[in-house]
């Protein structure tokens, strides 16, 4: 883990603030190049009632658009939570040479919580993983909002 690590990653929980904020779950996630971020994005999947608007995925097709190249070599994916397996086997696909995570994901978590979809020596493609960066941050604000909305269903 570096400053700079930590300084992206608070970058992507300013997503999954803006996340909170929306009444969305909040995971937030940023691409970086050269230094500078290239793609922003959190969660929408209530907001567009779709369950595959992570916004780790999101952030993958921002970057491409912004790149114009659907192979994002030379970045640096930052997410809150740790990737689900969908989003996992779009980092592959996109080939992010790095990918930095926060918090753990016990339910959906593709690197080592439910499954590990790095784990194996792929033939064309493997990615540099750092975990759990800013971990308490990340899962403070996921508890938070769960919190609030367990408090609203009892009403
Ligand atoms: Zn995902």
């Amino acid at each position: 883990m570096t400053v700079t690590d930590e300084f992206f990653m608070n970058e992507a929980l300013l997503e999954a603030k803006k996340a909170f904020i929306a009444g969305e779950v909040p995971i937030g996630a940023v691409i970086v190049h050269s230094g500078k971020i290239l793609a922003r994005s959190h969660n929408l999947v209530e907001s567009l009632q779709d369950a595959s608007k992570h916004a780790e995925l999101i952030c993958l097709q921002k970057a491409a658009k912004v790149l114009e190249n659907w192979r994002l070599l030379e970045c640096t994916l930052y997410c809150t939570l740790e990737p689900c397996s969908m989003c996992a086997g779009a980092m592959l696909l996109f080939r992010i040479p790095r990918l930095v995570w926060g918090a753990p994901d016990m339910r959906h978590g593709a690197n080592g919580s439910f499954v590990d979809l790095f784990s194996k020596n792929h033939p064309t493609h493997n990615i540099d993983i750092t975990s759990g960066v800013l971990q308490e941050e990340c899962s403070k604000i996921l508890k938070e909002f769960f919190q609030i909305r367990r408090m609203g269903s009892e009403c």
